[in-house]
């Protein structure tokens, strides 16, 4: 699978990859605005991202914005969505409505997350199967 990581902090960014790399080919972006041109890019390659994690407090464009304009371009290029998931630590009701009612995300992650948390969005949303024991 195709996995985009969006965060400004390159730290992050190394957690993240380093949870999600064994499961998918994984791309970074440091802000909003790029994470949307990769984001239009991969779909004309017709090479789509499966997964988003996008970060909210960003430079250039923040991640609420990064998530409308994906979801827009979705509509307009009438592609099917893709799953989305805010990864951030602003953890107020707010910030989750916005994202979940009026951006259409998926799942909404709040810093600071375990492996396990991941693993389990991992799990539900399909992306790995759960090994019997
Ligand atoms: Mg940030």
């Amino acid at each position: 699978m195709k996995i985009l990581l969006v965060d400004d902090d390159e730290g992050n960014l190394d957690v993240l990859e380093g949870i999600l790399s064994p499961h998918g080919e994984c791309d970074r972006s440091v802000d909003g605005r790029e994470a949307v041109e990769f984001f239009e890019a991969a779909l004309r390659r017709n090479e789509p991202y499966d997964l988003v994690c996008l970060d909210i407090m960003m430079p250039e464009m923040n991640g609420q914005d990064a998530l409308k304009a994906i979801r827009a371009m979705e509509v307009e290029l009438d592609v099917p969505l893709t799953v989305i998931w805010m990864v951030t630590a602003l953890d107020t009701s707010k910030e989750q409505i916005e994202a979940i009612y009026k951006g259409g995300c998926n799942g909404y992650i709040t810093k600071p997350y375990t492996k396990q948390k991941i693993m389990e969005y991992m799990i539900n949303h399909g992306f790995i199967e759960l090994k019997p024991s």
